[in-house]
Order: C-alpha cells, then sequence, then structure tokens
C-alpha cells in the first residue's frame, strides 16, 4: 500500500516493536494512531513525532483485552482521521512455563491479550476498512508461532491461533479488498522478557541467542505494508528457521533439544 495520507493504528506501542515501527512509519506522512495501556510513554512519543509537520500521531489509551475499551479508541481515532487503512495488530505479553506447571490465571490472561485482544481490534477497525473498500491488517505473530519452544508452549499456542485467525480472514476479506499479512518477528531486542507474565527473566538472558535490533524489526514491518506479502519477516535467518521448521521438524526437534541441553548446562 502506498503509505502517504494513510491512517495507520499501532496496538502496543507504548515501547518495543510497536514504538518502533511507529517511528518508522512516521518517516512517512501518516496519520498515526498508537495504542497501548500506558498513557504517559504514549503522550510522550505522540508528541516526539508530531514535531514532524507530515505526521499527526494520537495517542490511545486501551486495554486490548477489554473489548469497550478498544471500540472506544478506535471510535476517537476515526473521528480524528477516519477509517482505519492501516492495522498493526501488535501489542502482546510473554510467559515462560512447562505444561504441568501452568498458571492457568496467567495463561488465560495472555489469550485474552495476544489472542482475544487482536481479535477486539480487528473486529473495531473492520465496518470502517468494508466502507471503504481498502485495508490492511498486520498481525504480529512469532517464529515461534511457526515452530514452538519448550517452556513457552502457551505463548507460541496463542501465536499459532492468530496465525489461523489471519489465514481465515485473508480469503474471508478477499472481495472486501481488505489484505492480511502475518509478520513473524524473530528475537528481537525489546524488553519484552522484563513483562512476561510468569517465567525467570534471567533465564534467557543465559541463551546465546543473536537478537534482531528493534529499528531492524520495524523497517520490515514499513516494508510488508508497503508490498503486502502473505508472510514476512524481520531477516533471512527468522525466514530459513520457520522454512527448515515446516520441512523437517523432527531434524529441528533435535537441534532444539542440544541447543537447550547445551545452554542449560
Ligand atoms: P514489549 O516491548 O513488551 O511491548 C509490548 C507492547 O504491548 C507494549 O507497548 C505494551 O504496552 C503493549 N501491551 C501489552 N499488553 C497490553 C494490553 N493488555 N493492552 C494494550 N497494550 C498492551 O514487547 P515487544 O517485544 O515489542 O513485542 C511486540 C509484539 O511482538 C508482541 O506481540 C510479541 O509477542 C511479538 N514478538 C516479539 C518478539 C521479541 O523477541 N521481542 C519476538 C516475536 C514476536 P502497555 O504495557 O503500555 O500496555
Amino acid at each position: 500500500m502506498n503509505l502517504t495520507s494513510r491512517t495507520i493504528l499501532i496496538t502496543g506501542a507504548s515501547r518495543g516493536i510497536g514504538a518502533a515501527a511507529a517511528r518508522a512509519f512516521a518517516r512517512y506522512p501518516v496519520c498515526l494512531g498508537l495504542l497501548a495501556r500506558s498513557q504517559e510513554r504514549l503522550v510522550a512519543l505522540a508528541e516526539e513525532l508530531n514535531q514532524n509537520p507530515n505526521v499527526e500521531a494520537l495517542p490511545l489509551v486501551a486495554d486490548v483485552s477489554v473489548r469497550e475499551e478498544v471500540e472506544q479508541a478506535v471510535a476517537q481515532l476515526e473521528t480524528h482521521f477516519g477509517a482505519v487503512d492501516i492495522l498493526v495488530n501488535n501489542a502482546g505479553v510473554g510467559m515462560r512455563s512447562p505444561v504441568g506447571a501452568i498458571d492457568m490465571a496467567k495463561a488465560h490472561l495472555l489469550f485474552e491479550i495476544n489472542f482475544w485482544g487482536a481479535i477486539h481490534v480487528i473486529e473495531a477497525v473492520l465496518p470502517g476498512m468494508e466502507a471503504q473498500r481498502d485495508g490492511l491488517i498486520i498481525n504480529i505473530s512469532s517464529i515461534i508461532g511457526r515452530r514452538a519452544m519448550p517452556n513457552a508452549g502457551i505463548y507460541c499456542a496463542s501465536k499459532f491461533a492468530l496465525n489461523a485467525i489471519s489465514e481465515a480472514m485473508r480469503l474471508e476479506l478477499r472481495g472486501k479488498n481488505i489484505r492480511v499479512v502475518t509478520f513473524y518477528p524473530g528475537v528481537t531486542d525489546t524488553d519484552m522478557t522484563k513483562h512476561e507474565l510468569t517465567g525467570d527473566a534471567t533465564h534467557e538472558s543465559r541463551g546465546k541467542v543473536r537478537r534482531t535490533p528493534v529499528e531492524v524489526t520495524a523497517r520490515a514491518i514499513v516494508r510488508a505494508a508497503q508490498r503486502e506479502p502473505r508472510d514476512a519477516y524481520a531477516t533471512l535467518f527468522d525466514r530459513v528457521f520457520v522454512l527448515s521448521a515446516t520441512l523437517f521438524p523432527a531434524l529441528m526437534d533435535r537441534m532444539l533439544a542440544r541447543f537447550y541441553r547445551a545452554r542449560d548446562e
């Protein structure tokens, strides 16, 4: 999609990938809705982006897990800028625990945010997109939404579920000129582990995993908005990882088992 004068809604825009995506979209003359729960961060980011005379940014305080809050935020955005042209459905949280020791309340909360939250936002923006017969939805999944990892089963399941919705919607909305991109970030350099619902954040830092700079992921999201591929990745490594996991699942089991054994020793 040509980005000029588009209205773009980014959820989870208060930090991490969402905030970086907002800055990357702000290189173009666009109207930005910045949605998350942390008002102060959103207001500061909107002020920063509004320094650019070609950009209009609006902070939208809402919890994606609360449908009414999402509907109010989208209504506010539409009043300001008109219907959403591009939705970057990015808000999400992590959680770590092996099956057998799952904190059920937190697992349900994770699904309320990562899965149902994403659907709340899609349902809120769809009427506007349908009315203008144009729109692009970019669902932010994860490479581990294609190949699950030990101790991350619930988080991975929420992203597998989101992928299913992307696939179904892509065909449902084809006749309405609304396109759906699934974007699969790999390990990206954000503070996500600090905000996990459960788990020991220091655990991850022991791994020798290369982290993609958040600006690289953000630029790849902007490219995905412009080119509209079915599936999009931030790096070649992420693409090859998903392809290998799809083609050679048993081999991937063996490689991952070796990786985790070496990491935990
Ligand atoms: P992050 O730095 O923790 O940022 C998460 C964002 O989501 C924040 O802006 C947070 O804002 C927002 N958020 C969380 N719960 C929310 C809620 N209930 N309602 C509204 N907003 C909410 O994480 P990130 O690394 O940028 O991750 C962004 C997305 O990329 C997530 O969907 C994540 O699953 C996915 N991803 C990340 C990685 C990675 O390595 N970082 C890899 C693959 C996929 P508030 O707290 O202010 O609400």
